[in-house]
């Protein structure tokens, strides 16, 4: 995998977030960065264990090893890991649910299309020298993956076309050094193209050229979705809450917030209604009506982006017209800034600035709902 200034990859640092913050906590936006901006330090190692990359292999073809000739010597010492590097989750995918021994999403994934068509494949099972300095390897390069039935080294690079200038480096040296080693580049745009071909990973960034920038990416998404559930379940210890959703935006946020709830919850129930457009009617329409009877239980409204408020105003109206023994609102977004109605937040995942956000069930024309992250909108495409 690309690792800025260093082929030889260190295996990324596990981040993982706090879990069990208080009600009302927000994350904020400055929270929402996007990890690929975190540098993360690789792990370090002792010289002495650097001769070639682990073995550890995953898939159905363990035990097979590499046999190209390792050239005019083999790698005695890997040089020192000076720089750090960004990860950036290509897909989308959580950088925490990659398993050992792969340092990246994409090496993951690349491998899962492998075992699904049968192909053969080794990870980084050597390393080849490119320099010496007094008879030691200064500098190697190891490749990802090694095909044994096509006799192909393959590496893949997720960086942008623009920062590739030191993979390709090393690609030429490995040519000139190794001219028998058949290796292939795969180039992000290529890695891509082969995802979305075999229906792998969700879409990425990359792919959505209407896309300002990813304002929350999957990880942080999935973290505090969790520690939502986790309050809820706390707070409700005891009770079977029934979850409103208001459709259609609430749907990936509901779907993953109810499983991450640990108590029973009653019932499940959404409703639709026409966004308050100030059309001087002063009310929404209801669409869809609530097929649960709320009497007498315990509410918990949940919904995707509160922004001036005036919706779920009326929504509450209506709601409480039910007489529910209590009533609760969940957020995900909280759009404080153009606040008009002063209506109670009761659980909220993230403010948000002042911007037309899409992603994760939030539309823009119907489109993007199936993004896995929340992203900003080209400004240039609001009306
Ligand atoms: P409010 O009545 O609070 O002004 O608006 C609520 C509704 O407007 C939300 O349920 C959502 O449908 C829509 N909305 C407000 N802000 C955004 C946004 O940034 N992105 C998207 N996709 N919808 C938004």
């Amino acid at each position: 995998m690309t690792s800025p200034g260093n082929g030889i990859g260190a295996k990324p640092k596990r981040r993982r977030g706090s879990r069990g913050g208080r009600r009302h906590k927000k994350a904020t936006a400055a929270n929402a960065e996007p990890q690929a901006a975190e540098p993360i330090a690789p792990a370090a190692k002792p010289q002495a264990e650097l001769e070639t990359k682990p073995k550890r292999r995953r898939g159905g073809q363990r035990g097979k090893k590499a046999t190209a000739d390792a050239g005019p010597s083999r790698v005695t010492a890997r040089p020192p890991l000076t720089t750090t590097r960004a990860r950036t989750p290509v897909t989308g995918a959580p950088t925490e649910d990659v398993p050992a021994p792969f340092a990246h999403p994409a090496e993951y994934e690349f491998a899962r299309i492998l075992d699904f068509y049968g192909i053969t494949w080794q990870y980084e099972p050597r390393s080849f020298p490119l320099r010496w300095e007094q008879g030691h390897v200064t500098e190697a390069f190891t490749p990802d993956f090694y095909l044994p039935d096509l006799n192909m080294y393959v590496e893949i690079t997720t960086l942008k076309t623009g920062l590739t200038a030191e993979k390709n480096r090393k690609m030429r040296l490995l040519k000139q050094l190794h001219p028998e080693v058949n290796i292939k580049l795969l180039k992000k745009r290529d890695y891509l193209r082969l995802l979305s071909k075999y229906g792998y990973g969700p879409l990425a960034p990359e792919q959505v050229p209407e896309i300002d920038r990813v304002l929350i990416p999957v990880t942080k998404l999935q973290r505090r979705v969790g520690e939502l559930g986790a309050l809820i379940s706390h707070d409700y210890a005891g009770k079977e809450p029934v979850l409103i959703g208001i459709l259609r935006g609430v749907i990936c946020f509901m779907s993953d917030l109810m499983r991450s709830i640990s108590i029973p919850a009653a019932a499940v129930d959404f409703m639709s209604v026409s966004s308050y457009e100030g059309n001087g009617s002063g009310a929404v329409r209801i669409l869809k009506d609530l097929d649960e009877n709320i009497k007498g239980r315990d509410v918990i409204l949940v919904e995707d982006i509160v922004d001036t408020g005036m919706t779920l105003n009326h929504i509450l109206e209506y709601l409480q017209s039910k007489r529910p023994a209590s009533l609760r609102v969940c957020t995900l977004l909280d759009k404080q800034a153009r606040r008009i109605a002063n209506v109670p937040l009761d659980y909220i995942g993230f403010e948000i600035p002042d911007e037309f956000v899409v992603g994760y069930g939030l539309d823009f024309r119907q489109r993007f709902r199936n993004l896995p992250f929340i992203a900003v909108l080209k400004h240039d495409l609001l009306p």
